[in-house]
């Protein structure tokens, strides 16, 4: 079994599945049986959970620098199990979020952070998401701004989505040292970093670096019900030959495949 707990869906895109039972069948075949469904629009992404609720488990991408913590306990009560911050004006650690973190670690989901580089025009003039008032720094998203707010909310469930790239020892750092931080390799970059990279850095001199190998969790951020199986496969098949490099024991990848994602979106 595995979960993919970063998922996009091509939702509110004509025509709608109405019935999608044979392409998740598909996925479920090729080894993905549940996706955590990252979505701006909650009507999408509602929608989507409604006619899915066994495949899909609904994260609410919101936009942090308007978005307020009453606003966000709505999502929650619609179903969300967690909310996605991308594209801050400010570091993810600034004190002006503080009051975000704070409803959502009462509300008991987990934040999702997209870290380090930024697709560009995503949120610039015309892009497909929140106009943001200046450029975005792709330094305000480093893993290392996390920090802050563990310190803050110790208990917040945070999953740092794309293992900060390219700031890979700085994610490391963060899931080796804080309990309820952890991380996936999902994205473009990571999967294409050579397994001497990632050998090193969790299996140093050979020897598998549990604290932070077991904090790790499967992801592939790829764009579902498009029936375009490609994408996932390749970050399956990614994990795979990582997990056999550092000679990751069966418990520990049933815990990245599944548990860790049960753990933070149940
Ligand atoms: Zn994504």
């Amino acid at each position: 079994m595995r979960i993919d707990c970063h998922a996009h869906g091509w939702w509110g895109i004509e025509p709608k599945p109405e019935s999608p039972g044979g392409y998740i069948d598909e996925c479920q075949r090729r080894g993905i049986d549940k996706i955590v469904l990252i979505q701006a629009e909650d009507r999408h992404l509602f929608e989507a959970f409604e006619i899915c609720p066994d495949f899909i488990i609904p994260v609410a991408q919101v936009d942090i620098d308007t978005i307020t913590p009453d606003e966000i306990s709505r999502l929650v009560e619609r179903g969300a199990k967690g909310i996605k911050f991308i594209g801050p004006m400010h570091p993810y650690g600034a004190d002006i979020y503080f009051p975000l973190y704070d409803r959502v670690c009462q509300l008991g989901v987990t934040a999702v952070f997209h870290t380090g580089y930024l697709m560009v025009g995503l949120f610039e003039k015309g892009g497909a998401f929140y106009e943001k008032p200046s450029l975005i720094d792709i330094t305000d998203m480093r893993p290392a701004t996390i920090d802050r707010i563990v310190r803050g909310f110790p208990d917040l469930k945070i999953l740092m989505a794309h293992f900060g790239n390219p700031w890979w020892e700085e994610a490391w750092k963060m899931i080796s040292t804080h309990k309820n931080v952890y991380a996936d390799f999902s994205g473009g970059t990571a999967y294409r970093r050579s397994l001497s990279m990632w050998g090193e850095m969790f299996a140093p001199n050979g020897e598998l670096d549990v604290a932070s190998a077991e904090k790790l969790c499967f992801a592939s951020d790829c764009t579902y019900f498009i029936n375009d199986y490609f994408e996932f496969e390749k970050l399956i098949s990614f994990y795979q030959r990582f997990f056999d490099r550092v000679k990751m024991p069966e418990a520990l990848r049933e815990k990245i495949n599944v548990g860790n994602s049960l753990k933070l979106f149940r």
